[in-house]
């Protein structure tokens, strides 16, 4: 990362950090810009801060937090490797979900935090992340298990960590094998527009689709 790109994604949270921009700057303690290795290949992309990062200003600290950290472990990575980012960087009051206009007046920041650090790989945590970043309506259950093409690098979407607490172990099994997709990309292993290991029983053989940028 240029010194330049460095000194503009700290301009970026110091004005993320005043924004009033929709009505979520009213309720937040602070706000959650993001965090983790600037010069990261994978950022991790969730949906909103929730009690715990609205009072420590750090994203995934919670429950969720900590099973990340988890699936990061057993992909060789920990968080000083990522960045972590949210859809809205302001806790949405009683963790309702963000609303259309909250996530438009935030999602400028997202924009440029993933152009400044320019990751190999975005990994989207759940519905609000998959679905703005790859301009779908189609919902995580049918988006995961794939490698998306995305401005010239991989997308890999999966359920949020809070699908899987308050889920299945299938939804855990589903991410397991979403974090595979993203250890191989980071390895340079997604072969062509074949975005599976071919043995890898819990996702089909699809390809790879091209999708069109966020802005
Ligand atoms: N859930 C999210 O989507 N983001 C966080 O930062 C915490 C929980």
């Amino acid at each position: 990362m240029s010194t330049k790109a460095i000194g503009r994604l700290s301009e970026l949270r110091t004005e993320a950090l005043v924004c009033t921009a929709c009505r979520l700057s009213e309720g937040r303690t602070q706000v959650v810009f993001g965090d983790g290795n600037p010069e990261a290949d994978v950022v991790f992309v969730g949906e909103a801060p929730g009690q715990h990062e609205d009072e420590q200003g750090v994203p995934f600290v919670g429950r969720s937090g900590q099973l990340l950290d988890q699936l990061l472990g057993e992909i060789g990575l920990e968080r000083a490797d990522v960045y972590i980012a949210n859809v809205v960087k302001c806790r949405p009051p009683s963790n309702r979900d963000p609303r259309p206009d909250e996530i438009e007046a935030c999602k400028g920041y997202l924009s440029e935090q993933l152009q400044l650090i320019d990751p190999r790989v975005v990994v989207t945590l759940g519905n609000f992340s998959s679905k703005l970043l790859l301009k779908t309506e189609t919902g995580i259950t049918r988006l995961r298990g794939t490698a998306y093409e995305w401005w010239g690098r991989h997308l890999v979407p999966t359920f949020h960590p809070a699908a899987a607490l308050r889920g299945s172990a299938k939804v855990l099994e589903d991410m397991r094998c979403d974090f595979g997709l993203v250890r191989d990309a980071i390895d340079g292993n997604l072969v062509g527009s074949r975005c599976h290991r071919a043995n890898r029983a819990c996702c089909g053989p699809e390809t790879t689709r091209p999708v069109r940028p966020l802005k």
